[in-house]
């Protein structure tokens, strides 16, 4: 990194998170062992959730959590145009139709109108979905309740995409408790609020789900006596009832985990101070700066504006990346790529989405950010808009 880039994410290691590392290193465990327990049970513990399955990245937790849910050729998953391909590709891997669900143009979820239309006109054609992805983008949870009672009332289970929002609440409660979703996922990437270099997790409050998760982390093998289809065979005797995978993660990584789930109290602090800074800093700049569900409580992944015309965009983020601030765009819209365009999607199709995409622009966030990078972001920011 060139000296006074800042880039839009970044992680924060400290002394603590590399001795941590170091000392799985010089113990017997390497690849899953008793780290990944104590990581698991951490943050089930942090969410509420009862269960949690770690995994290699989010992506091969989307993958188990739809598996898992029996998604498969012939069913359909739904999810959000405005997220990261992943939320949609896990349904494709199991074989499904995917489709997508319009947002809500102030707080860029899914929207619960676009959806409860969706899903009145798909019972009517008999093509409702199996499962409905989620996304808690930027870390503002989507409106969980109101999801779920209507994901209830048309029998379509949950998997909620919390890559962002880790530590982020819904009507005081944490996203990952298992109360409005089935399965939450997390992603330990680092850019995201915490880190294990790469990972994921998927966490649920079914026994039976958890069970599924981790058969198909390793190989779909069981090695449980209760759960053998053939008992008795000898202590060696494992058996592999599905098609699983190698979707472990390390102990190495589940220690830097760990060891950063002592800060993210710290963590989420700081990036909601900075929230905070940029809403002020920015009031009366004319973006369009993240608006808030009174009923949510963001972890702020990533703080989005929209730049007040389409126009702007180009110009506004080359200004940017030239003084060295690394600004990214969140999300072109996932149906507007060209292999899901390949499967019939069009411009036009989830107009909301494209809107807000053509306006958008992430300014950088990460709990390290100083309040003297942050000025300078927002002095750049508003000379750009100026010109
Ligand atoms: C980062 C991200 C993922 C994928 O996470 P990995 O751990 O990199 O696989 C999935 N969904 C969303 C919304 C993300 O932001």
């Amino acid at each position: 990194m060139s000296a006074g880039f800042i880039p839009y994410g970044r992680q924060s290691i400290d002394d603590a998170d590399i001795a941590a590392v170091v000392e799985v290193l010089r113990s017997d465990w390497l690849t899953q062992g008793p780290t990944i327990d104590r990581f698991e049970r951490s943050v089930a513990e942090y969410t509420g959730a009862h269960h949690a399955c770690a995994v290699a990245n989010a992506t091969a937790a989307l993958h188990i959590a739809c598996l898992a849910l029996e998604v498969g050729p012939g069913k359909r998953l739904w999810t959000s145009p405005n997220t990261f391909l992943a939320s949609a590709n896990c349904g494709r891997y199991c074989g499904a139709e995917v489709d997508f669900v319009d947002i809500d143009p102030r707080s860029y979820n899914l929207s619960v109108a676009r959806l409860e239309e969706k899903l009145a006109r798909a019972a009517g054609e008999n093509r409702l979905p199996h499962v409905l992805v989620t996304v808690d983008f930027a870390g503002q949870p989507c409106e969980a309740d109101r999801i779920a009672a209507l994901c209830l009332q048309y029998g379509v289970r949950i998997v909620d995409d919390a890559s962002h929002a880790i530590g982020a609440t819904w009507k005081g409660e944490r996203v990952g408790s298992g109360r409005w979703a089935d399965i939450t996922v997390f992603s330990f990437h680092p850019v995201k609020i915490l880190t294990t270099g790469e990972g994921g997790i998927a966490l649920t409050n079914d026994a039976e789900l958890h069970r599924r998760l981790a058969m198909l982390r390793t190989h779909g093998m069981v090695r449980d006596a209760g759960h053998l289809e053939r008992k008795d065979e000898g202590a060696w005797y494992y058996e592999q009832q599905a098609l699983g995978f190698n979707y472990r993660l390390t102990d190495l990584q589940a220690a830097l985990g760990l060891s950063q789930m002592r800060r993210i109290d710290a963590f989420l602090a700081a990036r909601r101070r900075l929230a905070a800074r940029y809403d002020r800093l920015l009031a009366s700049s004319g973006l369009t700066l993240p608006s808030q569900h009174p009923d949510a409580l963001s972890s702020y992944h990533l703080y989005p504006i929209q730049v007040p015309d389409p126009g702007l965009r180009r110009a506004v983020f080359e200004g940017l990346r030239a003084a060295g601030i690394g600004v990214q765009v969140h999300y072109i819209p996932v149906h507007l790529q060209p292999y899901y365009r390949r499967l019939g999607f069009r411009q036009g199709d989830f107009p909301a989405a494209e809107a807000y995409y053509e306006r958008a622009i992430s300014l950088p966030m990460y709990a390290t950010l100083t309040d003297a990078q942050q000025d300078f972001v927002v002095e750049q920011l508003l000379r750009l808009l100026r010109a």
